[in-house]
Order: C-alpha cells, then sequence, then structure tokens
C-alpha cells in the first residue's frame, strides 16, 4: 500500500514536513511507540492552505456529479482497507476488535456511501417570489478532529464538505492519526484534483492554532472538547470565519416508572462502556425511579461482567484500555473525587497501576446528587452516575440541569417516552431501542456545539446560501 506515517499530503503530494520533526503514536494496550508521524508546524500549514484555497476556484466549480462520481471511486478504494482500518484501530486506539469492526470501520463506509447518496438527492436550488437561492460552497474548511473516533470523526466532515465543492486541510489527533492516512490514500488514488484534500498532522495547539487563525481558512470545523472548542473559535472569528463545533456531553438516561428495565441495559451499558467510555453521546447519567434503585442495582451488578475487559485483539474483549496516559489519570482522578464527593461506588475502582496498559474496570456511581462534579463534568471513561428521582417531572428538570445537550434517551412506554423525549434539550434522544439513523442530523443543544453533521445538514453544513434576484423584466 502506497501510504506511509512519515509524510504529510499537500497539494497532491506525499511530503516532508518542514520541521524534521516526528511524534510518536503509542498502543496503549502495550504502551509500545510502534508508528511515527510528522510534527507539523506553521509553514507545513500556510503551504497546505494555499494549496487547497488555490484548488478551490475550479474544484467549486466541478459538476456535482463528477464529485460524486470521485467520491464513490474514493469509497471503493478505501473498503478494500478494512483490514488495516481495524488492525490500527486496534493499535492506535486501543479500540477492541470487536468493536473496531463494526463502530470504527463499516460504519464509516455506511456513513460515506448515506453522504454520497444525500449530496446526489439534496436540492441545492430554491426558487421563491423575486429570487432563486443557490447553496454554494464556503471555501478552505479547516477540519480539526479529536482521538476518540479516529476516522469517524474526519469522515464526518472530510467527504460532506468535498461533496459540496469546498476544499479541505484536515488535522486529525497527534494521538490516533494513523486511518487518516488510509483515508487521504484512498482521495490520492482516486483522482481528486490536487489541493482539494491536504492532511498536515501535529499537535493542537501548533498546527489547530495556525489553521484556525489563517487568513485564507474560510471555516473551521472542529471536533473535541468544549474548552478547546471555545478557544478555537475566537481565534477563528477575528477574521469572522465560519465555525461549526462538535464538542462534549454529560448525556441523560431515563429508566421510567415501570419500564422494562433488563431490556434497557444492554443500550445502557453499550454506550458507556464500549470504546472505554470515551464517546461523545456517552449515557453518563443514569435517572432512576427512586423506589427502584435497590432492584436496579442489582441489575446492573448482573450485567456488568458481560463487558469483558482486556487485550483488544481478543475478540472476547469488550473494554480495551483508555487511549493515553492522561486518559487513565483524568479518569481515574474523577472516580476519586467521587468518592471524596460522598458517591457509593457500586462497582469498580480506583485504578492504581499502569504499567501493563491503561485499563479501568467499568465504574458505577449511585447515590450521586446531581450537583456533584463528576455528574456534571464530562468524564470520558467508564464511569456511570446514576441518580434517583421521585417524579417524571424531575426527572426531566435533573435531565436538562447540565450545560451540555449533546445526547439523551428514555426507556419506557412508548408515548410517554416520546413525551419525555420532546422536553428534553439535547440534538439527539433516542427512544426504548430505536436505532440510529445515519441520515439524521447529529449535534449538540447548549455547550455540546454548534451546527450539525450527518446526512443532509451535514452537507448544508458546507455550504452557504445566495440568492440571486432574477426575475428582471428584460
Ligand atoms: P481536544 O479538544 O483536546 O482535541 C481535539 C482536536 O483539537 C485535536 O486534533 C487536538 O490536537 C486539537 N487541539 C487541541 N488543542 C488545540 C488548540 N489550542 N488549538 C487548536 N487545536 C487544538 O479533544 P480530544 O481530547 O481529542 O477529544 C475528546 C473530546 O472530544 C471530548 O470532549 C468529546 O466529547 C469530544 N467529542 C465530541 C464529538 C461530537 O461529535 N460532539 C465527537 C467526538 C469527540
Amino acid at each position: 500500500m502506497a501510504y506511509n506515517f512519515d509524510k504529510l499530503y499537500i497539494n497532491g503530494h506525499w511530503c516532508d514536513s518542514t520541521s524534521g520533526q516526528f511524534i510518536e503514536v503509542e498502543n496503549p494496550a502495550t504502551l509500545k511507540h510502534f508508528a511515527k508521524v510528522p510534527e507539523g508546524n506553521e509553514k507545513d500549514i500556510d503551504l497546505a492552505v494555499r494549496a487547497a484555497h488555490a484548488a478551490f476556484e475550479s474544484w467549486s466549480q466541478t459538476e456535482l456529479s463528477e464529485r460524486i462520481r470521485l467520491m464513490k471511486k474514493m469509497l471503493e478504494i478505501f473498503e478494500s482497507y478494512k483490514d488495516q482500518i481495524i488492525d490500527l484501530e486496534v493499535k492506535e486506539l486501543g479500540a477492541p476488535v470487536s468493536y473496531s469492526v463494526q463502530s470504527h470501520c463499516v460504519y464509516q463506509f455506511t456513513r460515506t456511501h448515506s453522504y454520497i447518496e444525500c449530496a446526489a438527492e439534496l436540492p441545492l436550488e430554491q426558487s421563491l417570489a423575486q429570487s432563486t437561492v443557490y447553496r454554494e460552497p464556503i471555501g478552505v474548511i479547516a477540519c480539526i478532529t479529536p482521538w476518540n473516533y479516529p476516522l469517524g470523526q474526519v469522515v464526518q466532515k472530510v467527504v460532506p464538505a468535498i461533496l459540496m465543492g469546498n476544499t479541505v486541510v484536515l488535522k486529525p489527533s497527534q494521538h490516533t492519526p494513523l486511518t487518516a492516512y488510509l483515508l487521504i490514500d484512498a482521495f490520492d488514488r482516486a483522482g481528486f484534483p490536487a489541493g482539494v484534500i491536504n492532511l498536515v498532522t501535529g499537535r493542537g495547539s501548533a498546527v489547530g492554532d495556525a489553521l484556525a487563525s489563517h487568513p485564507l481558512v474560510d471555516m473551521v470545523s472542529f471536533t473535541g472538547s468544549t474548552k478547546v472548542g471555545a478557544k478555537l473559535s475566537q481565534r477563528a472569528l477575528e477574521s469572522i470565519k465560519r465555525v461549526s463545533l462538535e464538542l462534549g456531553g454529560k448525556s441523560p438516561f431515563i429508566w421510567l416508572p415501570g419500564a422494562d428495565y433488563e431490556k434497557a441495559v444492554g443500550k445502557l451499558f453499550d454506550s458507556i462502556f464500549l470504546n472505554s467510555g470515551q464517546t461523545c453521546t456517552a449515557l453518563s447519567r443514569l435517572l432512576v425511579p427512586e423506589e427502584d434503585l435497590e432492584k436496579i442495582k442489582a441489575l446492573l451488578l448482573k450485567h456488568v461482567p458481560d463487558y469483558v475487559v482486556g487485550d483488544p485483539t481478543d475478540p472476547k474483549t469488550k473494554i480495551g484500555p483508555v487511549s493515553s496516559k492522561a486518559q487513565f489519570e483524568k479518569i481515574s482522578s474523577y472516580i476519586k473525587l467521587g468518592l471524596e464527593e460522598g458517591a457509593n461506588l457500586l462497582t469498580g475502582e480506583i485504578p492504581t497501576s499502569c504499567a501493563n496498559g491503561y485499563y479501568i474496570k467499568p465504574t458505577i456511581f449511585t447515590e450521586v446528587k446531581n450537583s456533584m462534579r463528576i455528574a456534571r463534568e464530562e468524564i470520558f471513561g467508564p464511569v456511570l452516575c446514576v441518580i434517583t428521582y421521585k417524579t417524571v417531572e424531575e426527572a426531566i428538570a435533573i435531565a436538562n440541569d447540565t450545560p451540555y445537550g449533546l445526547n439523551a434517551a428514555v426507556f419506557g412506554e412508548k408515548q410517554k417516552a416520546i413525551e419525555v423525549a420532546k422536553r428534553i434539550k439535547a440534538g439527539n434522544v433516542y427512544v426504548n431501542d430505536g436505532p440510529r439513523d445515519v441520515t439524521a442530523p447529529f449535534g449538540g443543544y447548549k455547550q455540546s456545539g454548534i451546527g450539525r453533521e450527518g446526512g443532509y445538514a451535514g452537507l448544508l453544513e458546507f455550504t452557504q446560501p445566495k440568492a440571486i434576484f432574477d426575475r428582471s423584466t428584460f
């Protein structure tokens, strides 16, 4: 395969970083450094942005049908990299192979297919009383992505941005940059014109900042923490760039009185424990009727052993290590904090050593008050907070009492659950076993973000409306 982890991809070529420096990529299960990527710098960013800017002129004028044709070709090549993608996510993220196949790989193909289909159907022209409104591309898009779904977050931005006629400079997370190389390789082989997509790896504070403030960048599409997103937006707004933010969450899961709790456990644990809890949409606050707490505790304890922690290459493993030492330390300190705040540790422990990998057992706190820091802050690990409520009104109030609003779920009688779902301030709310919809808009209320990804909304995000008043008399 033609990809090479020690290069950047700028203006249609694999090239060296002008820094001559590299960042090591660690396997969180073995603690071994197994790859390295260039530590890009401001100069590399400038070259990449200028290439994207130059390519925009003709790419934005290319027929949508031609953009779709090239994207289909890219996807065909990309799908042939399935085994390498799975292997790299096991190594760079520590994601168990059982989880990597679907969530980190096949679902990303599904997403790309979906964007291609939606782009073909999307109305990009609208006739009004005295005008025609056209959706036009925005320009150079800086795509800055996190480490927790290394490929997913990249696909969510790069594919729709390019389909809509924009050009891209991608900066993946320095912790998990490798699968992005496979995607770029597929773009390269599909024959996209030089400059349409560019890859610069590097540290957030240097490369990310340079991208957000570069005068030729027209939009910053960022996924990551609320703290960095806020800072980055300030830089971007100094030159009035468009900003799209996909940020953190502290998502509630309401179990309504009388719900079949047994049926809800799988959804809860998959959400908070898989990917080692490092999922922005993780249902990290479980809201249960006070009178059923003891029954629910027993139910949770019964199912925890199903979530086997261990070597991510073992097909039986459901929970691998967390992604880095920093993550290990952060999550450990939150578990310690939970005890200090007076919550009850139903299961789990304060991890003591990470000498054999950054492993953290599934952790459940009960007797949690929504005012505690463990219930308000994003822990981003396999840590569940169980909070009791007396009435459904109180459950809704607790669910909404958070700075975030990314995701939520309600389990119970369907009509009642839908009523409750409508009152939750979050961009996505799941009802019972309702499946995910790849074409639905994804994004947050409140401090969980600005803008939407996925399907039609995700494509429109990378366009801007232009009205031409064309009903002239001659
Ligand atoms: P992060 O904010 O630390 O980093 C995200 C990206 O920004 C990385 O590429 C990083 O290198 C870069 N960056 C860091 N500091 C920067 C700076 N000062 N200037 C410019 N760029 C900078 O987030 P993370 O730890 O990689 O990811 C975890 C966070 O991402 C969690 O909060 C999670 O909820 C969030 N997330 C949100 C979504 C969503 O769709 N809403 C999806 C996945 C992850």
